[in-house]
């Protein structure tokens, strides 16, 4: 059966190419005959906030946009699964701690002269990936918290080339060594965007993962996760952003397209998600 999801981050209210989306995850369950879910993307604990939670959950249920299951997963209350999945990859030898801050980071990459650009930002110069477990340990247990960076190049040498399938584009082959090191676990939360999301569309049963265009570099990452810890690969449908008449994409503060405004001036549901198709029809 087909199980898509939609899944916000909720950093501020739906607007417009957010509900497309939600709308294009739960076309495509239907479409096949499937289910369709909501999950809370909330491990950042600084930029998410449990008002804009509440908001989304009733601005969805207004739409006619709610989760075939219910309660909604939410990623915060689950940091514990996350931690143990990198403790497995940890465990295989492929994590490190990495302790850098920002500046560090600059710093080491203008000394360099530069370094190669990855869909996240410059690249990641590997300050910390030769340095020893008994000085990691030690830096630890001395109050330090490190984030913790997949090491890619000991990764693809156990997962090998992969590739997806994507729905609008087909045969999708994988570069995730274009992001570098990324980070699995930030020092902020035990996880990341790429850990959790990975893990939680396994754990859900998502046969097929619909998102924004803009996410497609990270797929790349999602498919050596998966390899890597054993999980089923889902399809994916990429779909393409909404962008509004100056040509820009929707910002979340952007009151003309967020639907709690678009409601307080009177649009009915009917006339957001007509909005939103009809945005989504130019494209
Ligand atoms: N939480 C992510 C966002 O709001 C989307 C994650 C995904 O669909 O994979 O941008």
């Amino acid at each position: 059966m087909t199980v898509t999801r939609f899944a916000p981050s909720p950093t501020g209210h739906l607007h417009l190419g957010s509900v497309y989306s939600a709308l294009f995850a739960k076309r495509a369950a239907r479409a096949d005959g499937g289910r369709y879910l909501v999950r809370i993307e909330d491990i950042d604990q600084t930029r998410c906030k449990p008002e804009f939670t509440a908001q989304m959950l009733a601005d969805l249920e207004w739409l006619g946009l709610t989760s075939d299951e219910k309660p909604e997963r939410r990623q915060s209350e689950h940091l514990d699964e996350y931690r143990a999945a990198l403790e497995r990859l940890d465990g295989m030898g492929l994590v490190y701690p990495c302790f850098c801050t920002r500046a560090d980071i600059q710093r080491e990459i203008q000394a360099a002269g530069g370094a190669p650009h990855g869909p996240d930002g410059p690249v990641y110069p590997g300050i910390c990936r030769g340095l020893d477990r008994s000085e990691t340990q030690a830096r630890i247990a001395a109050g330090e918290t490190p984030a913790w960076r997949l090491d890619i190049a000991a990764a693809l040498a156990v997962t090998g080339r992969l590739s997806f399938h994507d729905r609008a584009l087909g045969e999708v082959h994988c570069r995730p060594e274009a992001f570098g090191d990324v980070v699995l676990a930030r020092k902020d939360t035990p996880t990341s965007y790429h850990l959790s999301v990975t893990l939680d569309d396994a754990l859900q049963g998502i046969t097929l993962v619909t998102r924004g265009e803009d996410l497609l570099p990270s797929t790349d990452v999602h498919r050596v996760l998966q390899s890597l810890l054993g999980l089923p690969e889902p399809t994916y449908w990429h779909h393409g952003l909404l962008f509004g008449p100056d040509g820009k994409r929707f910002a979340k503060r952007d009151r003309s397209v967020s639907v709690p405004d678009l409601r307080a001036d009177g649009r009915s549901a009917v006339e957001i998600i007509a909005m939103a198709e009809g945005l989504a029809a130019l494209e």
